[in-house]
């Protein structure tokens, strides 16, 4: 999961990125960036760290300009870095993405892209996208990116620019929140409501296979075989506070009726079929009948989380499976053999134990 924002209007394009980057910043903050066409080239800005790195890099750079892209990211592939951040640009510069989710058939792609002579610059999945819009452009940004968006397989919220297409930002999704916004002083794109919401209250949910060109003064909407269309644009009277809550009235029921769609999020991408894929395990099923023992440590949600594995691992595989607050764990004398297999969680990635 992470963070995506777009303006094009009469505003600093740089300012209404901050400010919709800081509103998402709980979608994922490892590293963040934006690129602003300032009617000629695109300039990016990228940081290592949270949105406000990036608000002083962004207040020393050169990037001035009406329309353009931010990120705050969540890596999946590709570790945190500045070289890994979003926005990611095309071989010249002219093109460049921004993106939410997981590109599954990246490999082939790029192995496709770099045989045709394209460039890389990061370890990350989204790249291909701006290589695929490059390859693809000849002077139709909408027809670039539904080229791209059909050689895609994964899931993606996708915000892209061209400065051969001054103020204008093509967008498309799938299984990623996509959410434009008809403003007073230009037209918005984010990843969620609330960012949005203190420029314009008229928003229209895109849907999947959907594309919309932003302009300055309108938003044009396609379908998936580029045939105009007119969705509905939903007027949201929520206050910013009902808004970060999902228009529910309190976090605790957002986050209940949010976990169907969190699970199916978690796992996008690791699906094959209906085999679970978990590249980064490299245990042989060998090696795994092996394990007859099963600790799992973690605090708080996560050592919640690990009672529920407890029933699970116990039941299915019938191993015996122990849970362990995390913080306590070293202060024990564990026992634990070669056999034994402990399984760390951490639902934050950040927590020090
Ligand atoms: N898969 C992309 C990356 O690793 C996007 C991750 C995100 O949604 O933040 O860069």
């Amino acid at each position: 999961m992470c963070g995506i924002v777009g303006f094009t209007g009469s505003l600093q394009a740089k300012d209404v990125l901050i400010e919709g980057l800081k509103r998402l910043e709980y979608r994922g903050y490892d590293s963040a960036g934006i690129a602003v066409d300032d009617g000629s080239t695109i300039n990016v800005v990228r940081r290592l760290g949270k949105v406000s790195e990036l608000d002083s890099a962004v207040g020393s750079a050169d990037c001035l300009g009406g329309c353009g892209i931010g990120h705050t990211r969540w890596a999946t592939h590709g570790m945190p870095s500045e070289r890994n951040a979003h926005p990611h640009v095309s071989c010249d510069g002219s093109i460049a993405v921004v993106h939410n989710g997981i590109i599954e058939n990246f490999v082939e792609l790029r192995e496709e892209l770099q045989a045709k002579g394209h460039v890389f610059a990061s370890e990350t999945d989204t790249e291909v996208v701006a290589h695929l819009v490059e390859e693809a452009y000849q002077g139709d940004l909408l027809a670039a990116v539904r080229y791209a968006a059909s050689r895609l397989v994964g899931a993606y919220g996708i915000a892209v620019i061209c400065d051969k297409d001054p103020d204008t930002i093509v967008v498309t999704r799938k299984d990623s929140p996509i959410v434009l916004g008809h403003g007073e002083n230009g037209s918005y794109v984010a990843s969620d409501i609330i960012a949005l919401i203190d420029a314009t209250r008229d928003v229209v949910i895109l849907e999947d296979d959907q594309f919309a060109v932003m302009h300055t003064d309108r938003i044009d909407y396609f379908d998936e075989e580029g045939n105009a269309i007119d969705p509905e644009i939903t007027h949201v009277d929520w206050d910013i506070d009902v808004a970060e809550k999902g228009g529910y009235p309190d976090f605790m029921l957002k986050e209940i009726h949010e976990q169907p769609r969190v699970v199916r999020d978690t796992l996008a991408g690791r699906m094959d079929g209906n085999e679970i894929v978990i590249d980064e395990l490299t245990l042989s099923r060998q090696e795994l009948n092996f394990v007859d023992r099963v600790y799992i440590i973690g605090c708080g949600t996560s050592y919640h989380a690990g009672l529920i594995a407890k029933n699970l691992i116990e039941g299915w595989a019938r191993i015996p499976t122990e849970v362990e607050v995390a913080s306590e764990f070293r202060y024990r004398n564990p026992i634990i053999t070669p056999t034994t297999m402990v399984v760390a969680v951490s639902q934050s990635g950040e927590t020090a134990d």
